[in-house]
């Protein structure tokens, strides 16, 4: 890990080897690391550009039993809208990110290991712990989210696992630079996965630390491997608000089906963007429209609640019927039955359980410290 990271050395105590599906042993030596699309070949010794992940003795280390950050929130806050509505997502993350963002809004966690200022610190926890807080916050889903949950899949599936065994959702809150190696791996542990497709232009992507393409492609293989996938875009002024570029990613996404929801979301200015303002609301409804133009049958307005009309709202495609009332994060309605439109019977997408529907008691509450 650098000698310039001062926490490198707090988490280098922190791991255990890679998962064998994730690394492959190349004739030079090196390891090749499929925990995300950068695929880094790392030599003896150093580290990958996630800086979490290191070649030590021959061994890939990576990150395990700790968490930093804990938070419950309303599922609709990952966000979530076609999955267990109205209920808590008891969501945990770990340090470092594959990605570099300058408008990250967890960049307390994200960055901490490249930015000094981010400060979040780790702290020891098992598996057991943190599914029997997820039960004590009365939350059906277990996210692994605030840094980028690819780079730290196997600590993720140990969750999980945990988390599944005791009749727990799970989900990914991700980027989405993945690799087909990295998605088998999950497939069998991960219910719902949320990817932020930051960009239709190559270009912005590889000032972020990315490529488009693995992006896509990670996008198409979730949906072909069945997890529950929602797709994000934070629209940001100056950078991907473009009519044809929105044009390009709704159209993407309704190629692979029109069933998938797609969030169309308000930028603030925040970590090292600060050079413009907050997405206008007419921009979001341009986006919005736009989803709908290229055939999307579930497009949502994000960030402003109340402030788009229709947008926050899931109407059914077969005779419009509003179907989930929303307020930002709050479901204040939600009138399906058997996961169905209750007028014209419509099947809606998504993984519904009226068990655990509309349970949500938290919002936003950081939970108690673990020691
Ligand atoms: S997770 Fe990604 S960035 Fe980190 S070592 Fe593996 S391939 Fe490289």
């Amino acid at each position: 890990m650098t000698a310039t990271s001062v926490i490198a050395p707090i988490l280098a105590s922190r791991t255990a080897a890679a998962a064998p599906e994730l690394v492959e042993r190349l004739p030079d030596g090196r390891l090749r690391c499929y925990a995300c699309g950068h695929r880094c070949p790392i030599p003896e010794g150093r580290e990958g550009v996630c800086k979490v992940r290191y070649n030590e003795g021959g061994v890939l280390r990576v990150p395990w039993g700790y968490v930093g950050a804990l938070q419950c929130d309303p599922i609709e806050k990952k966000p979530f809208f076609h999955a267990l509505p109205g209920s808590d997502a008891f969501s945990f993350g770990m340090l470092g990110c594959d990605l570099h963002c300058g408008y990250c809004q967890n960049w307390f966690t994200s960055q901490s290991i490249r930015d000094p200022k981010a400060v979040a610190r780790p702290r020891d926890v098992s598996p057991e712990e943190l599914v029997a807080l997820a039960e004590e916050c009365g939350a059906p889903t277990v996210v692994s989210t605030y840094n980028e949950p690819l780079i730290t899949s196997e600590w993720a599936v140990a969750v999980f696992r945990e988390a599944k065994r005791r009749g727990l959702s799970t989900a990914y809150v991700s980027n989405g630079n993945g690799t087909p190696q990295v998605l088998d791996f999950l497939r069998p542990w991960v219910d719902f996965y949320k990817v932020d497709l930051k960009s239709m232009d190559d270009k912005h992507y590889r000032e972020l630390g990315g490529v488009l393409a693995n992006v896509l492609d990670s996008i198409a293989a979730i949906h072909e491997r069945g997890i529950w996938l929602e797709v994000l875009t934070l629209v940001i002024p100056g950078f991907n608000d473009a009519e044809e570029e929105l044009r390009r990613a709704a159209r993407f996404i309704a190629t692979l089906s029109p069933d998938i929801p797609w969030h169309v979301t308000a930028f603030h200015p925040d970590y090292k963007m600060t050079d413009r303002g907050s997405t206008p609301a007419r921009t979001l409804v341009a986006a919005a429209e736009i989803g709908t133009q290229e055939g999307l049958n579930y497009v949502y307005v994000g960030n402003l609640p109340g402030g788009t009309g229709e947008w926050e709202n899931t109407r059914c495609p077969g005779c419009g019927l509003t179907l989930i009332k929303r307020f930002g994060f709050r479901v204040l309605e939600n009138r399906l039955i058997s996961g169905a439109c209750p007028r014209c019977a419509t099947p809606i997408p998504g993984r519904w359980d009226a068990r655990v529907e509309g349970t949500t008691r938290t919002h936003g509450i950081p939970l108690p410290v673990i020691e």
